[in-house]
Parts: structure tokens; C-alpha cells; sequence
């Protein structure tokens, strides 16, 4: 029997008088004792903000994704225990792996994402600088910082593992402390992940903590700068986004909910096709994984009207090939259901559907193997065929959470999205075509109605993620019923954690703020060239200016020769004149690029290890034959990549001998830390 403790301000509390006895899924013996009687919420809170969140915001971007990574590889060394624990969830190994492995994989990816896209800084730049003035004296550039508040994220039940880790990796990384609430029934998987975590000291203590139990009285104590993620049914987070507290102070709340999501067949497809066995596949696999204990998983099939007998026949003899029992044996496909009280939900949602439907699959108590059908959360899948969609209610507005779904005619495109949308807003739609035009016409007509689109193919199966995988960097979450809320999508799910500002000065106030050099800002001209500087060495705003260099038509020819260039606009007068943005006989832009490298390089070996890229590349004014240009070369901002080599990227402009600026780019180069 576990004692599942919460951790509250650096203290480990054991379940009180109030706790509940939690039942295996699979055997009904007794297995976790789990629920607090009185949480301290405000030594939490203050623990949380005043030394957790100081301390998580005193590192940069890449401090926290390195300990990320730290806390990704140190689960994945544990992820044995951890499955041997959900089987008691009445989860299979696969449907462990999805949880367990989901979420050690979401921290691999969020760490290496931010090691990649973001600086090692605590200010984030978000998009272009904004000219405000006629001069450019005055600039606009918006950015964002770490709020100095807490995240409460209360997860659901049937992700007690990627649940919180989905949800804590863009927290952490974006310096905010987490208090994580799983749900009860599961939460002694939950509680196994959180105490390595927390024991590891990876992270600054109570940069996590842990309520197992009901949180009472902590949202009355929640300021305007924290946040409130929660994932679950809709009835519990409207109740949740009710609180007059939240309401008052503007307290972010994020709803992930439950949604009545859809697969359409698309029209081209036949039975029998490829396409067609994909389709059947998916919506066995989705009904079967967790049980159909998924948000995403598939609630809803439509089929154009000639194919639902195939598709209904077809997955009813996939369904009775489906092995239910034991989640530890190899064999099994499909586990329990998290608990008797989840089956009894089920059992109860079917028949709101079954009042509108026909049951194709799944009359008879299941054949369980392995197990005991009275004491474990055993049951079969459930098809109904729906012959009357458009009248129906239930069929698009009851979430049975479990291995249930509805299959119903379309008669064209335009009916199959009006049934796909009847979900009220979803988490995702897939759609089985090989027909873009199909695909094209569907998204039009549906994406506003979701969180994610999926579409796939025989090009695309091998290789494709499944309907039902929210993945870290595509954003998940949905419209309307599916909570509208937003969660993932790589940096973006970072940014929701963070506040977004506007800063309004000169450039040179911007470039200080911002650490990144903002054109109009004082050069530093360098006495030394910058590329025999090491990466340690350079500062932002450090500047060479290089040339003049005059181009000769002799030049432009050479040119046109060796790279085989001999677009018209640099080898014939009269038709370059005859083109709108040209004088006469221009020179090539690469030319004008390979002539800057020849002004600003330094040649010998130094720090500078390889020109790994340019960005934002603009030719802004012709240059001809017998024009000068000149290259200015500022550092724009550095990236720490590892110990030895950083990235640097340097503004480039390009000026005519008049002055003008001709050209401009970001030029990226690697740079080492010692001098070679
Ligand atoms: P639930 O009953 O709504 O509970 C969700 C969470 O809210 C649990 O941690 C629960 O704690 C907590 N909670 C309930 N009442 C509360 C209150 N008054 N104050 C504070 N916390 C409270 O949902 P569930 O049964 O766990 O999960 C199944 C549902 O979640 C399904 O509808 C599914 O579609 C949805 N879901 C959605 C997503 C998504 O990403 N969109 C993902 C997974 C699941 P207790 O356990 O202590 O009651």
C-alpha cells in the first residue's frame, strides 16, 4: 500500500484522515492511500515565489533547458519502476510507453528546442523591431520576461505522467515554479515521477510542488501573475474558471478539455485500398489505446453514405481480434479502465448514445484474459452506427471516456464538415485522403473548429505520428468544447508562461535592453578585426567597415561566366532597361554578397570556424558597372552552443558611394572560444 505524500514548501506530508483508498484497475486490490487533509498553501506560495522563482530567474534560457535535459535523462534511467507502477492504471506497456516515455521525450525535446531557439539570455525577443518615427530615432520592439508567479497545474487522470511533464517542461524553462495537482486516482504514479524529480535537487528546491488531494484556499491566494493550467473534463474547468478570484485579478487560465474529435474518410478512397486499411487501423488503435481514455482520442467517424457498411464491417472484425485482459501480459491489446467508477461513467454515457445509434460492436461483456471481469475495470469496445447524424445530439455531445465511438454517413464535402464540426470545437480531426483538393476544402471548412488538423496517406503512414499523439512542438489544445485553450507547440507553450511587453526607446536604449544589436545603435569601430577576436572576446554593437570595392562591367561578365548566371538583367542593355526595377545592366546580388565576404574576411585561421548561414537577405537598390560598395560588419548577438564554439551573428549592409544602402543580411558564423 503506497502513502501518497504531497511535497508542500520543502516538507514531504503524508495523506491524512481525509485520504482515499485507490483500487487497481486490473485486480481491485487495494493500492495507494492518497489525499491531504490541510495544505499549508501559503508557505507553498511563498516558497514558490520568493525563492524558487528568484532563483529560476537568475539563469538564462540554456541553464534551464540543460537541467531540463538532466531531469529527461535521469527519468528515462527510471522508467522501468515508473511502468511497472501503471500497470495497477490499467494501462498496457504500450500505453505506458505513451505516458511515460511521452513525457521524458517532451523534456528531451523542449530542452534541445530551447537550446536551439532561444538565447542564453533571460530577455526574449519577439519579432522585428518596429520603426516609430519618421527618422528612426524612436524604436518599438516587443519582448518578453519571466513572471514573477506560480503555475497550478491540475492534470487529469489518464496522463498522470506526460500530464505534469507537458506542462512543467515550458513552466520551468520560462523561470516560473510549478504546483502540480494530478488527479487522485492515479496520483501515486504521478507522485512516484515528481519525488525523483524533486530528490534529484536538479532544479532549485520547490521549483516544484506537489498537492495530492484538493487545493483549498489556493486560488483565493493567486496574484495576477500566475497562472492556472488545467486539463480535464469541461464541467470541472468551467467550475474552475468560475472563481470569482481569478475573474478579479485577470488570472490566466488554460483549459485543456475533453472533445468530440473525428476521423473522415476522405471520398476517393475505396475499400480495400491502402487508405482504407489505414483508416480501419486508426480507429481501432485509437478506440483501444488507454482504453479510449485519450482527449484526443476518436469519438466520431465519418464516412461518405456507400462505405459505412465496409468501414463499419471492417472494424468490428478488427475489434474482435482485439485481446483485453491483463495490461502486464504480452498479449494484451487493450487494458482496464482506470476504475469501476470510470467504467460505470462509460457505461452510462453509452446509453445517451445508444438512444440515437445502433450498437454494431461490442453488446457482450468482454472475454478478459488474465484477469478478473468482477473486480477489474474491464470493458469492450463499443461501436455504434449512427443513420441519422443531423438530427442526432448525443452522438456529437456526449464524451463516453473510454473505447467508444460513432460511425455515421456524409453525402458530400460540405455535409462531412458540418458533422465534424457539430463537435462544438475539438482537439483534432484526422482525415484519410490522398485527394489535396479533398484536404484543401476540408481545412477551410474545419480548421476554425480545431486545435489540429491531421492528414494522412500511404506517402505519409510509415513515418506519421498517429490522430491521437499531441506532440511538443505542434501547439495542442482546441476551440470551444475542446476548453480553447493552447498548450505545447514547441516555444510558443514557453511564451504562455512568460509576459509579453512592448519596449518603446532609441536604438541604442533597445540594443542595451535587448542584448542584441538594433541598427541605428553607436557602433563600437574595432581596433582589432572582429574575426581574430574569440567568441569570449566580441560585443555586441563591435563593428569593421570594409572597402570601397568598384564594380566593373568586366566584373559582372567574369561573373556571369564562371557561375553561368546570364539572366538577361546583367548581360543585355536594352531588355534590363525595359524591366521596371532596373536602370541598365545591373550586377548580380550573389556578386555583390562574394565581393562584401572579399572586403570584411580576415583569411588566416583564427576563431572564426565556419560561415554557417545567413538570414533576411534584401537587395534594396541596383548596383552598376562602375559603382563602389562598401561593407559594414557589426555583431548582432551571441549563442553559447557548447564549450568549446558559440554562434555569432553580425548585421551586414551593404552602401553604394553615394551612401546608400544597397543591401543587408544576417550573417551567422561559429566562432571558438580559444584562439586556434
Ligand atoms: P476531471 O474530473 O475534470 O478532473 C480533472 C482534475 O481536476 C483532477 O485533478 C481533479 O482532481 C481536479 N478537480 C476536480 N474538481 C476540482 C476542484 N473543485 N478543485 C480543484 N481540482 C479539482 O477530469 P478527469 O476525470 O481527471 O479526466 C478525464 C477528462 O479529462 C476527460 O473528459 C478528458 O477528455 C479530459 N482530458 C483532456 C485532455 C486535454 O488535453 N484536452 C487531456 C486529458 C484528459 P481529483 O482527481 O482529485 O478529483
Amino acid at each position: 500500500m503506497i502513502n501518497v505524500e504531497s511535497y508542500v514548501a520543502g516538507q514531504w506530508v503524508a495523506p491524512g484522515d481525509s485520504a482515499q483508498v485507490i483500487k487497481s484497475a486490473v485486480s481491485g486490490e487495494e493500492v495507494a492511500y492518497a489525499g491531504i487533509d490541510h495544505v499549508d498553501t501559503q508557505a507553498m506560495l511563498a516558497a514558490a515565489r520568493e525563492k524558487a522563482g528568484v532563483a529560476l530567474r537568475e539563469m538564462t534560457f540554456h541553464e534551464r533547458a540543460t537541467k531540463l535535459k538532466a531531469l529527461a535523462t535521469l527519468l528515462n534511467d527510471n522508467k522501468d519502476a515508473l511502468t511497472e507502477l501503471s500497470f495497477h492504471t490499467g494501462a498496457t506497456r504500450s500505453d505506458s510507453a505513451i505516458d511515460i516515455e511521452g513525457g521524458i521525450g517532451t523534456l528531451f525535446v523542449f530542452a534541445s528546442k530551447a537550446k536551439r531557439e532561444l538565447p542564453d539570455d533571460r530577455i526574449l525577443i519577439d519579432g522585428d523591431t518596429e520603426q516609430l518615427s519618421r527618422r528612426g530615432s524612436f524604436l518599438g520592439q516587443h519582448i518578453y520576461t519571466s513572471r514573477p508567479g506560480v503555475v497550478v497545474q491540475i492534470n487529469a487522470f489518464n496522463f498522470p505522467v506526460w500530464g505534469m511533464l507537458e506542462k512543467l517542461a515550458p513552466a520551468l524553462l520560462a523561470g516560473m515554479p510549478s504546483i502540480i495537482k494530478p488527479a487522485t486516482v492515479t496520483s501515486y504514479l504521478t507522485a512516484a515521477c515528481f519525488r525523483l524529480m524533486v530528490e534529484s535537487r536538479i532544479f532549485p528546491a520547490d521549483a516544484m510542488q506537489l498537492i495530492v488531494g484538493r487545493p483549498a484556499g489556493l486560488f483565493e491566494q493567486l496574484q495576477s501573475h500566475d497562472q492556472v493550467s488545467f486539463t480535464g473534463s469541461a464541467q470541472t474547468a468551467f467550475a474552475l474558471r468560475s472563481d470569482p478570484h481569478l475573474l478579479k485579478h485577470s488570472i490566466n487560465f488554460n483549459a485543456e478539455q475533453d472533445s468530440l474529435n473525428s476521423t473522415v474518410l476522405g471520398n476517393d478512397v475505396d475499400a480495400g485500398s491502402e487508405e482504407f486499411d489505414i483508416f480501419v487501423n486508426e480507429i481501432c488503435r485509437e478506440m483501444t489505446t488507454k482504453a479510449g481514455q485519450k482527449c484526443t482520442a476518436i469519438r466520431r467517424i465519418m464516412v461518405p453514405d456507400a462505405m459505412k457498411i465496409d468501414v463499419a464491417d471492417a472494424v468490428c472484425a478488427k475489434l474482435a481480434s482485439v485481446t483485453i485482459g491483463d495490461p502486464k501480459l504480452a498479449d494484451t491489446n487493450m487494458g482496464a479502465l482506470v476504475s469501476q467508477a470510470q467504467r460505470d461513467d462509460v457505461v452510462e454515457k453509452s446509453t445517451l448514445i445508444a438512444s440515437e445509434a445502433k450498437l454494431v460492436f461490442g453488446g457482450a461483456p468482454p472475454d478478459v484474459c488474465g484477469a478478473d471481469i468482477n473486480t477489474g475495470a474491464f470493458v469492450s469496445p463499443k461501436l455504434y452506427l449512427c443513420e441519422n447524424p443531423d438530427t442526432a445530439e448525443h452522438v456529437h455531445a456526449t464524451e463516453a471516456f473510454g473505447p467508444v465511438a460513432t460511425l455515421m454517413p456524409y453525402k458530400n464535402i460540405t455535409h462531412a464538415a458540418e458533422l465534424v464540426n457539430r463537435g462544438g470545437g475539438s482537439l483534432v480531426a484526422s482525415v484519410v485522403t490522398e485527394d489535396a483538393a479533398f484536404a484543401r476544402d476540408l481545412t477551410l471548412a474545419c480548421a476554425s473548429h480545431h486545435g489540429r488538423l491531421y492528414f494522412n496517406n500511404r506517402h505519409s503512414d510509415e513515418e506519421s505520428t498517429g490522430h491521437g499523439s499531441p506532440l511538443p512542438h505542434m501547439t495542442h489544445g482546441g476551440p470551444g468544447r475542446a476548453g480553447g485553450g493552447e498548450e505545447l507547440g514547441g516555444i510558443r507553450a514557453v511564451k504562455h508562461h512568460m509576459q509579453r511587453t512592448s519596449v518603446q526607446g532609441s536604438a541604442d536604449i533597445l540594443t542595451g535592453i535587448c542584448n542584441s544589436y538594433i541598427p541605428g545603435a553607436a557602433q563600437d569601430n574595432s581596433a582589432v578585426h572582429p574575426f581574430r577576436k574569440t567568441f569570449g572576446q566580441l560585443s555586441v554593437g563591435e563593428t569593421i567597415k570594409a572597402g570601397p570595392r568598384k564594380i566593373t562591367i568586366a566584373d559582372i561578365e567574369h561573373f556571369a561566366e564562371f557561375t553561368g548566371d546570364k539572366f538577361y538583367a546583367h548581360m543585355d542593355e536594352e531588355a534590363a532597361k525595359a524591366n521596371p526595377f532596373f536602370p541598365g545592366r545591373v550586377a548580380h546580388g550573389y556578386l555583390l554578397l562574394s565581393f562584401a565576404a572579399g572586403l570584411f574576411v580576415d583569411p588566416a585561421p583564427g576563431p572564426v570556424l565556419a560561415n554557417t548561414g545567413l538570414n533576411g537577405l534584401s537587395f534594396q537598390k541596383p548596383v552598376v558597372a562602375d559603382d563602389s560598395i562598401s561593407v559594414t560588419l557589426t555583431v548582432k548577438s551571441k549563442k553559447r552552443r557548447n564549450d568549446d564554439y558559440g554562434e555569432v551573428r553580425w548585421h551586414v549592409v551593404l552602401h553604394n558611394q553615394n551612401d546608400e544602402q544597397v543591401a543587408s543580411y544576417e550573417l551567422h558564423t561559429m566562432n571558438a572560444f580559444a584562439k586556434s
